[in-house]
């Protein structure tokens, strides 16, 4: 037996016991004829003390410890087993420690890069064992809640075939079949589609996703979903319990009870009102089509634009010249790319007003407004005194997701993103098509299996883009959660949708003939869901990051610097596979 206890633990209830403690060496403090050894496991901290002036350790080495468990002359209200000490008769070392490349502490003071390098060591403390414990706590929950049900968790292959996503395939190749590759699962999408047809009507799997993407900070080449899918359901089955479902993950795992139905809000109006198809409620800030007001005046650069939108910044009237230089700055960068940013300033100063009651209505655009005019814009944006009203103009959509850009900033500067708090929507009635000037094709929005809903059906010969497809989506403070669909069941329409999306019956045959043959053979109407577990970890510990939440993660260029790979295969192995390289 190595231990008795564990180091988080003892407690002033076990004074007088003998115990066996186990851990890793925090700190030691060399007190003269005493040495005190705080004592560490992933349940907390002990104080050891010892007599035994020969002893010589040092940080992260590994103890056994037997010794009686006394009181502690000063007590540490900080810690849980600060009431006691262990006063050790015999202390074991288990395994001797290089000195650590940083520290092992609440703050670490090792980068980013050192601590990726040596993550089992970064994974020894606090911050990073919570989020461990936080995402194993949530998958707990989640096969609990979905246990009860009666969904069943299926494990589907990670050696498939190309899995339409959207994204590249990881590929593997395979030595039994010369010059043939399998491709890892972008999802289990067909898979669980199968699983329908298959008959097994509530399936789900906490499941590896692999997606070979250039990286954005919050992504991971592999990352997991919670897969799950329903059969002989309707769009509003899923949501129903998938709500209750996001309702259930709240109270369990934060204690946050939300008791008001979850909004929905259609795409077409998250687009118009916050220019982005996964907005955050937490603030208003909602946006007002302000192009008949501002057109037909003279100022050009309005009259040429095809939209002109704005919204009310709450309590900025009062930025200065110099802050609102930092705003037209910001609309302007790349990502961003706006060509500049009108506002109108509501003061609150009454000496100003020059309406009699009125706030004073200053603009950047003055010169070719009337304060009547400019009033009416900021009317229509619902400003109030002491509001500052940002407009961009351009193309719709692209003038949209700009301004909704400098939407999140604001909310960021007035700290309305407060992590602690959670506003989860649902975003329906996705359209099913999006056009792609580029290749001058249409690509699904979703997936292809997603159908399109009946009432639009007609309108796939004549105006595909108008489509709305049975897809929704599961937001949470600005951040899409989770996203799925009815599904397509009838192999008819599914070939209409393929070669809408410029499939040839060749492809569809080679790429989804095993699907499409499936559903031959009785396929029942059914749709599912899949969420993010990492980011739904990540939003719920209240970090912006999914590494915190993985316990070996790949950096942003896709590396494990831990095990350094990708790397590179032995000639021997390259000849096996038939692989030569260029
Ligand atoms: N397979 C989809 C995805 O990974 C989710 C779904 O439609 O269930 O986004």
């Amino acid at each position: 037996m190595y231990r008795s206890h564990t180091c988080g633990e003892l407690r002033a209830e076990n004074i007088g016991q003998t115990v066996t403690l186990a851990g890793w060496v925090q700190k030691v403090r060399n007190l003269g004829a005493m040495t005190f050894i705080d004592l560490r496991d992933r349940y907390g901290i002990t104080q050891i003390v010892t007599q035994d002036e020969s002893i010589k350790i040092g940080r992260e080495w590994v103890l056994q410890v037997e010794g009686e468990v006394i009181e502690r002359s000063a007590k540490n209200p900080k810690m849980t087993t600060g009431d006691i000490e262990l006063s050790a008769k015999k202390l074991t070392v288990l395994h001797e420690a290089e000195v650590p490349p940083f520290t092992i502490e609440e703050q670490s003071d090792g980068g980013d890069d050192l601590r990726m390098k040596y993550r089992y060591l970064d994974l020894r403390r606090p911050p990073l064992q919570r989020n461990i414990i936080l995402r194993h706590k949530m998958a707990q929950a989640v096969r609990r809640f979905l246990d009860g049900e009666g969904f069943l968790e299926i494990e589907t292959p990670y050696l498939v075939n190309s899995t339409p996503e959207g994204a590249r395939d990881f590929v593997v190749p395979s030595r039994m079949n010369p010059h043939q590759f399998y491709a890892l699962p972008q999802s289990p999408q067909t898979l669980k589609q199968l699983l329908m047809v298959a008959g097994y009507d509530r399936y789900f799997q906490i499941v590896r996703c692999f997606r070979d993407e250039d990286l954005r900070a919050d992504r991971q080449p592999e990352f997991t979903q919670i897969d799950c899918e329903m059969a002989f359901v309707e769009q509003e089955d899923v949501l129903e319990v998938f709500e209750r479902w996001a309702k259930y993950m709240f109270s369990e795992t934060l204690g946050i009870h939300l008791t008001e139905p979850v909004r929905r809000i259609p795409w077409s109006e998250a687009m118009e009102k916050y220019g982005s198809d996964k907005p955050d409620l937490r603030f208003g800030m909602e946006f007002s089509d302000l192009t008949d007001l501002a057109q037909g005046h003279g100022f050009s650069v309005f009259d040429d634009a095809e939209y002109v939108v704005g919204f009310a910044a709450p309590g900025c009237a009062s930025y200065t010249r110099k802050q609102i230089d930092g705003l037209i700055d910001f609309v302007k960068r790349q990502q961003i790319g706006a060509k500049g940013l009108v506002w109108i300033r509501l003061d609150s100063d009454p000496a100003q007003a020059d309406t009699p009651g009125g706030a004073a209505v200053k603009s950047s655009v003055d010169k070719f407004y009337s304060p009547d005019q400019v009033r009416a814009m900021a009317e229509r944006c619902g400003a109030r005194e002491g509001d500052l009203v940002l407009i961009l103009c351009g193309p719709r959509m692209k003038t949209l997701t700009q301004l909704s850009a400098l939407r999140l900033e604001m909310a960021e500067q007035l700290g309305l993103r407060d992590p602690h708090k959670f506003v989860p929507l649902w975003v329906v009635d996705f359209p099913l098509f999006e056009w792609d000037d580029e290749t001058k094709r249409y690509y699904a929005v979703h997936h292809p299996f997603t159908s399109p809903k009946p009432e639009d059906v007609p309108l796939l010969d004549s105006d595909p883009g108008r489509v709305r497809a049975n897809a929704y989506d599961f937001v949470c403070n600005g951040t899409e959660i989770g996203g799925g669909s009815i599904r397509i069941h009838d192999s008819a329409l599914q070939a209409k949708i393929f070669s809408l999306l410029g499939f040839n019956d060749e492809q569809i045959a080679s790429r989804f003939g095993f699907l499409i043959n499936a559903f031959k053979y009785g396929a029942p109407p059914h749709g599912g869901i899949a969420f993010g577990f990492d980011r739904l970890c990540s939003l719920f510990g209240g970090s912006e990051s999914i590494r915190d939440y993985i316990a070996f993660p790949k950096n942003n260029a896709g590396r494990d610097v831990m095990l350094d790979a990708p790397g590179s295969l032995d000639p021997e192995q390259l000849k096996e596979l038939e692989i030569k390289l260029g």
